[in-house]
């Protein structure tokens, strides 16, 4: 069903539509209800560059679905919880963090940033590759070597793994360990 009807006096959004949560119905109600982000500033604390999108604050009721590429993506039902961002402060809120802390929790402003990466994260993702080379070199035992690795290392050592890598290392994991990865999982994927 098309989202607009036309009448009599001129085009009216379907009743459907306006109750529909989907990507596409959130967001063309928040451009029919707020206006452009364009408009606005970028609310982000400190920021002066203009908005240029309806970003969501990662609070409040949400939905998951796949995106055009297939991905899984969250995005919250109430257009309340949207604000005008810049596509720097866009991107930080997508990816998991905060405007002043990044997804692992770095403080953004003296970590840094290395291209639009967080700077921190950034040396550790270098390390991790380091280490996973050197441990494919060496071919020694993987499931005894990523119980030195800390949390952050860990997390981005799985992420550079295929699913079948990944099952086969996690009954080498402790419960705690477990416990841990599935609430940070958890916490990227729902709304605080
Ligand atoms: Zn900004
Ligand atoms: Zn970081």
């Amino acid at each position: 069903m098309s989202p607009i009807t036309a009448t009599p006096s001129g085009i009216r959004w379907s009743t459907t539509y306006a109750r529909s949560t989907t990507y596409g119905a959130i967001h063309s109600r928040l451009r029919r209800t707020r206006g452009r982000a364009a408009g606005y500033a970028c609310t982000a604390e400190g920021c002066d560059r203009p908005a240029r999108y309806w970003s969501w604050d990662r609070r409040g009721p949400s939905r998951t679905g796949l995106n055009a590429d297939g991905r899984p993506v969250v995005w919250g039902t109430d257009i309340a919880t949207y604000s005008p961002r810049c596509p720097q402060h866009a991107a930080f809120i997508d990816h998991g963090g905060t405007d002043t802390r990044c997804p692992f929790g770095h403080d953004r402003a003296t970590a840094g940033r290395k291209h639009t990466e967080c700077r921190a994260c950034h040396r550790i993702r270098n390390r991790t590759r380091y280490r996973r080379n050197r441990m494919n070199a060496q071919a020694p035992d993987v499931a005894a070597a990523i119980q030195t690795l800390d949390f952050p290392d860990l997390v981005a050592f799985l992420d550079g793994l295929t699913f079948g890598a990944y099952a086969a290392l996690v009954p080498h994991l402790s419960t705690t360990t477990i416990r841990r990865l599935f609430d940070h999982y958890a916490a990227l994927e729902t709304p605080a």
